[in-house]
């Protein structure tokens, strides 16, 4: 008997095993047509500069209509976007997107507006220089400030020739360079001088810890005040009240984003929500 339920067990395993695999094969072939067949998109959430309340950045977010599964998040794909070498193509269509729409957006507001993209590690780790970034920026990007690209600190931590040049590259175009997720990281704050870095984005596990009473307040009170001291901006994100825009702001914060605000929305929506924050 036990043989046999052991025996069992053993091909239920390897079944779910199977579909596993068999699912995420799926997945990645579905993924490889995604950007052909237009099912890629890109969101925008605006990122407000507390003092004045004004909308001045949008950070762009990447979403996948999925012909079965509906509207799916960056977290279920991007991963294999890494692991299949996709991730190159479709985060040069992104920036392509936003180079567009920064331009666009600046124009309309009649004053500077800055659209961030995030970058994968996987997309600095290529030792081809700087995937013709250069080039193409030169074409399509709106001049400087227009655009800021995010990467974690992760990126930095191997000091490789070919991530600096990438670096140096996206920075000769005029596109600014913001540490994501910052604090969750193992880097040392040397990098911070070193690759000419302009913003700091508190991670918002500090934010949504705020209101707790932990030491979220003093982790953030901390970067603010270093950040500044070496001339970078300070941009938190996941806002979720008014208490913890207010106290961003006293603290000296220099942007916020987050859902009190806006959640991330297609690029049609977008202009409606400008010069409507709370
Ligand atoms: P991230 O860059 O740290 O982006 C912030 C995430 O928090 C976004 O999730 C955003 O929708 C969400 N968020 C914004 N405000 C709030 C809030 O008030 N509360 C909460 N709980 N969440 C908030 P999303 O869009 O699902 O993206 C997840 C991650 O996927 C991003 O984290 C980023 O690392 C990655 N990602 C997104 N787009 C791209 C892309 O084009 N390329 C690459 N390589 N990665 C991307
Ligand atoms: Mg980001
Ligand atoms: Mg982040
Ligand atoms: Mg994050």
């Amino acid at each position: 008997v036990a043989k046999k339920s052991g025996r069992n067990r053993f091909s239920f395993f390897t079944a779910g095993m199977r579909d596993a695999a068999w699912a995420r094969m799926k997945l990645i072939d579905e993924l490889r047509h995604a950007l052909p067949q237009r099912q890629l998109d890109v969101y925008y959430q605006p990122i407000v500069e507390l003092a004045r309340g004004a909308t001045v950045k949008a950070e762009a977010l990447l979403r996948w209509h999925h012909p079965q599964a509906g509207l799916m998040l960056p977290d279920s794909f991007i991963g294999l976007a890494e692991e299949t070498g996709l991730i190159g193509e479709i985060g040069d269509w992104v920036l392509g997107q936003a180079a567009a729409l920064a331009r666009e957006w600046a124009a309309r507001q009649g004053g500077p507006f800055q659209i961030s993209v995030n970058k994968s590690p996987v997309e600095f780790m290529s030792k081809t220089p700087v995937r013709n970034w250069d080039t193409y920026l030169a074409r399509d990007a709106p001049g400087q400030q227009c655009l800021s690209v995010e990467i974690t600190e992760g990126v930095l931590l191997n000091d490789s020739p070919w991530v600096r040049d990438k670096l140096a590259s996206l920075h000769n175009c005029g596109v600014e360079l913001t540490i994501d997720d910052f604090g969750t990281g193992y880097a040392s704050l040397a990098y911070l001088k070193k690759f000419k870095v302009d913003y700091l984005k508190i991670d918002q596990s500090f934010v949504q810890d705020m209101d707790s009473g932990g030491d979220s307040r003093v982790f953030a009170e901390t970067i603010i005040v270093m950040a500044h001291k070496l001339g970078l901006k300070v941009i938190a994100e996941g806002v979720e009240t008014a208490e913890q825009r207010d106290w961003l702001k006293a603290a000296g914060c220099d942007y916020a984003q987050g859902y009190l605000f806006s959640a991330a929305v297609p690029a049609a929506d977008f202009m409606a929500l400008l010069g409507a924050a709370p």
